[in-house]
């Protein structure tokens, strides 16, 4: 066993707004510089949809992530020989289109019309040509299914369906979406770091580092290749025009290390988000990330270990993993929505990057209903849903299509998530209004393979959670962030750390 620890991450996707304050606050504090207009480390798109940049899930286009051929695992953007070949054209790239054309406005008019009949009103700028521009395009420019002609019906993932499927969700556009907000996952098997030609003469280009698994580019060593903006399958990486250097979301380590939730986080209106540490077996990433695409998220659970464990404890401390991280992650809410509930999963882990952000899937979208032509925001009543329990096939979207968002195409891991929300559903009412027989309740709670303790765990951290449970941060990062601006790594070799700085190329 090689255990390490890891930041992860839960987006409860039920609970998301589509407000964008995330959005925002991530972009007034890290991207609000020259370069970095087309840049949002957090996005928030509307599913279904093309996301940002336009369809960043379809591969054969972008050619992010990995491809397994045969029992090896590959890039799927190049070998060595063709990195070096396009080096100084690197073909895979999203254009400024599918970002969008930067803009600004011209605040002055406001200021400095002359007198006339009409308001001055401020005309949108394009910020690459300076020049007045008719807005086509943004990062949130599908929002609520806003065009689902253009967007909605091009969504990636419904080629995965049934032509009846996809007429059944076309039925629903108007009224069964949801958003998934996206930042870099911090993946345990990041495309990004192993495609650095930088890597090869000068590692560290872009590296995941040894204490919390975060994912790091260096701008000291960057040289611009551009490589980790076409291998990351979401588009997590950009490069910015005005410094020659590639980005990326860092998770707020600063305020991370000063025992601070991430500013996305922090912020974030729904409370959709969970922070914590997991512990994982770093000697088994090749293995997890090789098994054929209906293992997928199976094996991604198994190569999380139980902090409690003592074998566990014992490798994680062999390795220099500190008490207070190892405590830390005992208190992970992200290893009970991930681990102990199996009710979060990673998204799109066909890419087989291992990443550690995970979702717990949307209810409401799978189980909403129209009257009388209205959007009926209290749903399906609670008995109609005991039969669904049975029969999942019956649900508004094809759970095919969640699947493919959040399984690898595996419809019974996604069906297993259903079963265990809608029983915490129909548990938390009978509670409160005391309507249903006990006997009817066990076998409710037995379909979904869950128990009343398990259940109320469930609730209580889905709906009143307070802050300390959603973010556990080990508090030991504090110190660590004091050596960090001599040497990162001194803390660690001073106590006897035995990771290395870099994931080096598998
Ligand atoms: S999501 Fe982040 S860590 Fe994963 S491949 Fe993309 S940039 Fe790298
Ligand atoms: S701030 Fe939270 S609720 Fe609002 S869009 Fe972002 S993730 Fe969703």
């Amino acid at each position: 066993m090689d255990i390490r620890a890891q930041v992860s991450m839960v987006f409860h996707l039920d609970k998301c707004v589509g407000c964008h304050t995330c959005s925002v606050a991530c972009k007034n504090i890290w991207t609000d510089r020259r370069g970095t207009e087309h840049m949002w480390w957090n996005n928030v798109e509307t599913k279904p949809g093309t996301g940002f940049p336009t369809l960043w899930e379809d591969q054969e286009k972008y050619k992010g992530g990995w491809v397994k051929k045969g029992k090896k695992l590959t890039l799927r953007l190049q070998g060595r020989v063709r990195t070096l070949t396009n080096i100084f054209h690197n073909p895979n790239l999203p254009t400024v289109d599918e970002y969008f054309e930067p803009w600004t406005y011209r605040y002055d008019d406001l200021f400095n019309s002359p007198e006339g009949h009409d308001q001055p009103t401020a005309r949108p700028v394009s910020q690459v040509t300076n020049r007045p521009v008719d807005i086509v395009s943004g990062p949130n420019w599908d929002d609520d299914l806003g065009g689902s002609a253009i967007y909605a019906r091009n969504d990636p993932n419904l080629k995965s369906l049934t032509d009846e499927e996809r007429a059944q969700l076309r039925k629903l556009e108007r009224i069964a979406f949801f958003y998934v907000p996206r930042i870099c996952n911090h993946c345990l098997n990041p495309a990004c770091v192993a495609a650095c030609p930088a890597g090869v003469a000068q590692p560290g280009a872009i590296y995941k580092r040894g204490e919390d698994g975060i994912v790091l580019i260096n701008p000291e060593k960057c040289r611009g290749w551009r490589m980790c903006v076409s291998a990351c399958p979401y588009k997590k990486s950009y490069y910015n025009w005005a410094t020659g250097k590639s980005e990326k979301c860092i998770l707020c380590y600063p305020r991370l290390e000063s025992g601070h939730a991430p500013a996305c986080f922090h912020v974030c209106v729904g409370r959709i988000r969970y922070l914590g540490i997991l512990l994982y077996d770093a000697s088994r990433i090749k293995e997890t990330a090789s098994v054929d695409d209906a293992e997928l998220v199976e094996a991604h659970r198994a190569i999380i270990q139980d902090p409690n464990d003592p074998e566990v404890i014992k490798a994680a401390k062999a390795n220099g993993v500190s008490d207070n991280m190892i405590s830390t992650a005992q208190r992970s809410p992200i290893y009970k929505f991930v681990k102990e509930w199996r009710l979060a999963l990673p998204l799109t882990p066909q890419f087989r990057t291992l990443p550690m952000l995970f979702y717990v899937p949307p209810l409401l979208p799978v189980l909403a209903a129209v009257k009388d032509g209205h959007y009926d925001i209290a749903g399906v009543a609670d008995e109609e849903l005991r039969p669904l329990l049975g029969s999942l096939d019956k649900l508004r979207v094809p759970l095919r299509y969640m699947a493919s968002l959040f399984a690898a195409g595996n419809v019974g891991i996604v069906e297993q998530v259903y079963r265990k929300l809608i029983a915490v559903r129909i548990f938390m009412r009978a509670q409160r209004v005391k309507d249903m027989p006990d006997a009817e309740m066990q076998q409710i709670l037995a379909q979904a393979n869950t128990t009343p303790e398990e259940v109320r765990a469930i609730h209580h951290l889905t709906a009143k959670p307070t802050f300390e449970q959603r973010f556990v941060i080990p508090p030991l990062n504090r110190e660590m962030a004091v050596e960090a601006t001599v040497d990162p790594y001194q803390h660690a070799h001073e106590a006897g750390f035995s990771f290395r700085k870099v994931i080096k190329r598998r």
